[in-house]
């Protein structure tokens, strides 16, 4: 395990006091606006809260339009093309702003420019980006922004340096749900993903530094934590005498009206220990995220997941009897290189078998540098476009006949506000990965309340309070 030095990330925070006199002196008592564009996973919201910890720090405040912001960060996401094309899009908009406002600082995060050719784009494409800086490095921005006030030279930082900082304050983006990082990196290189390229190898934190932001957390008055890593359930393999579901124990020992869910697990490490601790702590939300990829043993190698579709099954299975209530949801990727329509079918008598109660579904993108994108037997586009409109049929049918047995059911939800679609209707969330309605008024939010349900369709529930 690595960590920064106490001294570099004391040093940066005091960057921070310094671009605060800057910025009172060239804005007066008007504070500058921050804006932060977050694409990509869970990992990447928490890394963007705390971008905007320090942004808060060094005398920005937080605008809902960018075009009032004079610091703009995109946080971009590698693992498609798609997420790389609307980050370049982003960026490509944001020109106007800097047009209008040369004062503006725009600036590049998150795990498409920790490569080195697509930081090389942003710095001859889009001369108005002032820096870019790579997944480990969010605790130098600081020093990025005062060179950029200072109109220094531009500086693109690819370090491959993973190391953990602590102490970086955090601007959390919700009031009662937060997220909560244990660990950073991936050691498993399934050969389609760029991940372990752009995030480094795993490297846990301490689980002293976790318990006291927990306890932090729900001091603040959070009642969701979701316990976050790119495979959460290899936490701790770098420390001495801890495991994830040690950890996950120790978080549910500590006081206070919350709950606590985790993600995302790998099913090679979804351990007996794991399973038992969800069976037997109220505090642990039964929802288990366990992407399986593909249900076919051929694809399964391919992409070096290290289990087989019967291994998978037996968690499953251990799952179930353990947490008869369980939420079960899972990664589908369509259209993986070599993939035939008997791999596929395999993949969907899997989900029949499973009855995911949410799959969230990706077609097939090669990504340059990983092992996948080299592989023969590339699918056509419209093959697996195909493949997946059926997968999406199939899925839409479980998740109803999932989301209908919490009829006449009541469930624990947490409120999180007024719907955006009926100012009389709350939305909240359940133990379930689904919105549910229910008539209420806004002195419920931020309340964990029980809701009777009435009503399901495929995407959400409905239901009175009791
Ligand atoms: N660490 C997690 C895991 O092992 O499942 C999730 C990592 S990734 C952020 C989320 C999902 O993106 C993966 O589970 C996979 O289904 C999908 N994904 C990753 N690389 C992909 C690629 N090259 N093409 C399509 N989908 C991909
Ligand atoms: Fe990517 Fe596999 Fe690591 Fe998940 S476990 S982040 S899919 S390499």
């Amino acid at each position: 395990m690595s960590f920064v030095e106490e001294k570099i990330v004391s040093e940066q925070l005091g960057i921070c006091a310094k671009i605060k006199t800057i910025l009172e002196d060239r804005y007066g008592d008007e504070k500058p606006g921050y804006y932060i564009q977050t694409l990509g996973c869970q990992q990447n919201e928490a890394d963007s809260e705390r971008m905007a910890g320090l942004a808060t720090l060094m005398g920005y405040r937080a605008v809902a339009d960018p075009e009032d912001a004079r610091l703009i960060f995109v946080n971009t996401c590698a693992i498609r093309e798609h997420a790389e094309k609307r980050a370049l899009s982003f960026i490509g908009e944001y020109k106007h702003i800097k047009d209008k406002h040369p004062d503006t600082i725009i600036c590049v995060g998150g795990c498409m420019v920790t490569q080195g050719h697509r930081a090389d784009r942003i710095k001859h494409s889009y001369p108005y980006v002032s820096f870019t800086f790579d997944t480990g490095a969010i605790h130098l921005v600081p020093g990025l922004v005062l060179s950029a006030l200072r109109g220094e030279k531009r500086k693109f930082i690819i370090s491959d340096k993973y190391e953990i900082a602590e102490n970086i304050p955090t601007a959390r983006s919700n009031n009662y749900m937060g997220w909560l990082s244990i660990m950073y990196g991936c050691n498993n290189f399934c050969s389609y993903c760029i991940v372990p390229y752009v995030r480094g190898r795993e490297r846990s934190r301490r689980p002293e530094d976790i318990i006291k932001e927990a306890k932090e957390m729900i001091a603040s008055g959070i009642k969701d934590i979701t316990l976050l890593g790119q495979n959460v359930n290899s936490y701790g393999k770098d420390i001495e005498g801890i495991t994830f579901a040690k950890l996950l124990k120790m978080i549910c020992d500590l006081e206070g009206d919350f709950r606590v869910r985790f993600m995302t697990s790998h099913p090679k490490d979804a351990s007996d220990e794991l399973i038992e601790v969800m069976a037997s702590e109220s505090k642990v939300v039964p929802h288990f995220h366990l992407p399986v990829q593909s249900g076919s043993n051929a694809m399964l190698q391919a992409m070096n997941r290290k289990y087989t579709r019967e291994k998978y099954l037996d968690t499953v299975r251990k799952l179930k009897a353990a947490v008869p209530h369980v939420s079960i949801t899972s990664d589908i990727i369509v259209g993986f290189p070599g993939e035939t329509e008997e791999d596929f079918e395999d993949t969907l008598s899997l989900m029949s078998e499973v009855r995911y109660d949410m799959v969230f579904s990706f077609i097939y993108s090669p990504r340059e540098g990983t092992p996948a994108a080299k592989m023969d037997g590339q699918i056509p586009h419209n093959v697996s476009t195909e493949r997946m409109s059926r997968l999406l049929k199939l899925q839409d049918e479980i998740c109803l006949e999932r989301n209908s047995r919490f009829v006449g059911e009541t469930i624990s939800v947490l409120c999180e506000g007024v719907s955006k679609n009926d100012p009389e209707m709350m939305t909240g969330r359940a133990d379930v990965p689904r919105p549910v309605h229910f008539k209420g008024d806004p002195s419920m939010e931020g309340k964990i309340l029980k809701v009777k349900i009435t009503w399901a369709d495929k995407y959400s529930l409905r239901g009175e309070l009791v």
